[in-house]
């Protein structure tokens, strides 16, 4: 596996599909998947250009931070479920934490966002399709989880995140993807100035990436692609 050519694939291919929608590439941020890969791999990544890195689980983030794993990226984001008990170890410590799905969830990053005097920036992820054992918050549950974010200021709503099904064929995922581009549009025309900015739309991961980006993703959130497949996890 050649990390930096598989860097430099999944660049272009995103560069071709926000040209192909009439976007500027420079729109779309690559936001790597670095779950289970070891502290020298992710200094490989940054080193060949990656610049975002999103964190699964708590447990890696800490031991990544701790070894200065993302040392020269610019942006570390916390991208899987998160447990609120464990909300200290993420809020502060990440630039974005684009997995924010229950008001219970919102409220405890207000908390320890607010103890540590910082405005923690955030994205609501959505299950757009409605699947039983997903994360995310439903729809009309995120009507009212963006009412909340605009009643505490230590949080800043900067948009939303999706993880749609396991695209089963090439496309099955794109009115999903509009869907949530919809989605966002509704809610960024409903906010004043003040309560916000919605500057980011996660959504496609390596087997999708491009058409989420015809729909509108501003970031994609891509593993497998970069660094090849990845042993099965064991639980959280
Ligand atoms: C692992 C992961 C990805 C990347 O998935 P690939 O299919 O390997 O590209 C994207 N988003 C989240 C939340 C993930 O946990």
């Amino acid at each position: 596996m050649d990390l930096e050519k598989n860097i430099q694939l999944v660049q272009s291919k995103i560069a071709a599909a926000a040209l192909a929608a009439g976007r500027s590439p420079e729109e779309i941020t690559l936001c790597a998947a670095t779950k289970v890969q070891s502290d020298d791999t992710i200094r490989s990544a940054i080193a060949s250009g990656i610049s975002v890195c999103g964190e699964n689980r708590v447990q890696e983030l800490t031991a990544h931070l701790a070894a200065g794993a993302y040392a020269g990226a610019k942006e570390v984001h916390f991208i899987g479920h998160l447990q609120t008990n464990k909300v200290k170890q993420v809020v502060g410590k990440v630039a974005l934490i684009q997995s924010v799905d229950s008001l219970h969830l919102l409220q405890a990053i207000h908390t320890q966002a607010e103890k540590l005097g910082i405005v923690q920036d955030i994205l609501l992820e959505v299950n757009i399709a409605g699947e039983e054992s997903k994360s995310g918050c439903s729809p009309e549950l995120l009507s009212q989880l963006v009412l909340e974010t605009h009643r505490l200021p230590h949080v800043r709503l900067r948009g939303l995140m999706a993880i749609p099904p396991i695209s089963s064929s090439p496309g099955a995922n794109r009115r999903y993807f509009a869907e949530m581009h919809q989605l966002f549009i509704d809610i960024t025309q409903k906010m004043s100035d003040n309560q916000g900015v919605m500057d980011c739309l996660s959504m496609g991961m390596s087997a999708d990436y491009e058409d989420a980006i015809a729909e509108g993703a501003t970031l994609v959130r891509v593993g497998t692609a970069l660094f090849g497949p990845r042993p099965p996890m064991g639980p959280r």
